[in-house]
């Protein structure tokens, strides 16, 4: 059974199955998506989490209000690549972060993804992200070594839960976890606080460094949307480590069951191998295309939505023939776009006419005039009806107004049968309806002289009778 307050049901990676959305204060439902880390252009399969993410934000507006979804999308703005670009180019630090945070959301924008509600920089969240480890380590799940802090992952019960890991996954701990083996309690122990490198670092309680990647989403998903969020979301492949390290690590902190009561993932984005096969789109495999290169070549709105041809949780195959595909899908849709824009210039300029007679110094007679105007539409419409065709938005709209126009007038408030039957008693009812059958079954049988009795006996009676094709009525003259 849909629940009307919340008719949401998501895929919960968390307890893999669907489920009902239910925020935990429709008021402020808040949702974090892992943003990009600054150094080079988005591909089409990051898009893609973002394009997916936009979906869902979309959809929890238009059902909570627009003003009651939080939706925190961060910058990763301290990296080891960044850092590496930086000595590479010469360039600072921020002229190559800003320059990337700039291009990615102009490139989400031209792909009509609003923009979030927040966008926490890491680097402006360092603070919170100190306090957080402090807090780690002040509760027992991290301990520093060697200019390094780590989280002991054999202090959290749950570890693991999200991803259904083995001990095989958690062999690789972190992302840049090989020179940090050993210097760890466990192997799968992550890095919290790293030292600082290039000159890149801030001053910490437990030394001068710079934070791992999981801890920064964790402090700022809490500083932007609170300890416990109602929806994070991300590619299948944030489950593990990153999206199991962050609930770790803020479960533990924040001293909470959960971190966040909805995971939401979408699968792959793949490309097509020169051997038929096709695998994931990414970076280190070489084979991406820039989001910023399509958008030379294609509409926002193509490519937006070619990548919503597949359901989130199925992976999708790129290819130019989907480009095109979705490129004629838009055209066909635009001029249906064209012609409802007509229909709704038609309905509006109705009402505007209606309105405009009527705030006129109550001018009900220029108003009735409109309504009357509008009456062929309406009749248009309702034969259509008649006839069993399908109709518009539009043309219900019509209907619908026409309606409300009268009742804003007081008129037209009686049922049309009530209205023809002209209060006659249940006595008189039972008498004309007779009448009515008389002359319907004369009809049938053409005796046209007892017909013509009924009818002159109904005029007596001061009421007409109809014959239509579902027989004969009356109403009173
Ligand atoms: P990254 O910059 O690698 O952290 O990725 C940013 C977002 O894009 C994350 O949510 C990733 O999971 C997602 N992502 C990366 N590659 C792909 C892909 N090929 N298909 C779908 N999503 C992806
Ligand atoms: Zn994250």
């Amino acid at each position: 059974m849909t629940d009307t307050q919340n008719p949401l049901t998501l895929y919960n990676s968390l307890t893999r199955a669907k489920e009902p959305f239910v925020p935990q204060d429709p008021k402020r439902v808040t949702m974090y998506n892992c943003g990009p880390t600054v150094y080079s252009y988005a591909h089409i399969g990051n898009a893609r989490a973002a394009v997916v993410a936009d979906v869902l934000f979309r959809v929890l507006r238009h059902i909570y209000g627009e003003d009651h979804v939080v939706y925190a999308r961060n910058i990763t703005d301290v990296d080891d690549r960044i850092i590496q670009s930086a000595k590479e180019t010469g360039k600072p630090i921020s002229e190559i972060t800003e320059k990337y945070a700039r291009i990615y959301n102009e490139d989400l924008a031209a792909l009509n993804c609003l923009p979030p509600t927040v966008q926490p920089h890491a680097t402006k969240h360092i603070e919170d992200m100190v306090v957080m480890i402090s807090e780690l380590m002040e509760k027992g799940h991290a301990y520093a070594s060697d200019g390094h802090v780590f989280f002991d992952v054999s202090t959290y019960d749950a570890y693991g839960k999200l991803s259904g890991n083995t001990l095989d996954a958690l062999r690789g701990g972190d992302r840049v976890g090989e020179g940090e083996v050993a210097r760890k309690k466990n192997a799968a122990d992550f890095v919290l606080w790293k030292p600082e490198l290039d000159g890149v670092g801030w001053d910490a309680p437990f030394g001068r460094g710079r934070p791992g990647w999981h801890i920064e989403c964790s402090a700022m998903a809490k500083a932007t949307l609170g300890d416990v969020i109602d929806i994070h979301c991300g590619g299948v492949d944030l489950k593990f480590p990153h999206h199991e390290n962050e609930i770790a690590q803020s479960c533990c902190a924040n001293e909470e069951q959960v971190f966040a009561n909805y995971w939401v993932h979408n699968e792959f984005l793949n490309m097509a191998r020169p051997d038929g096969q096709s695998e994931k789109m990414s970076k280190s495999l070489g084979n991406v295309t820039l989001v910023h290169d399509l958008l030379k070549e294609w509409d926002g709105e193509v490519i937006r939505l070619a990548l919503l041809k597949a359901h989130y949780r199925s992976e999708l195959n790129w290819s130019e023939d989907l480009l095109k595909e979705s490129k004629e899908n838009l055209a066909s849709a635009y001029r249906y776009k064209a012609r409802a824009m007509e229909l709704q210039k038609l309905t509006t300029d109705v009402l505007f006419g209606f309105d405009i007679a009527l705030y006129n110094d109550l001018g009900v007679l220029e108003a009735i005039r409109d309504i009357i105007f509008s009456s062929g539409e309406v009749f248009q419409v309702t034969n259509k009806i008649a006839h069993g065709e399908d109709i518009s938005w539009g043309e219900a709209r019509i209907v619908e107004q026409y309606l409300n126009s009268y009742n804003l007038l007081g008129l037209l408030q009686k049922d049309p049968e009530d209205w023809f039957k002209g209060g006659a008693s249940g006595d008189e009812a039972a008498e004309f309806d007779a009448i009515a059958l008389r002359r319907q079954e004369a009809r049938a049988a053409k005796d046209w002289a007892a017909a013509d009795v009924a009818r002159d006996e109904a005029t007596a009676k001061g009421i007409v009778l109809e014959d239509g094709p579902d027989g004969t009525t009356w109403r009173k003259a």
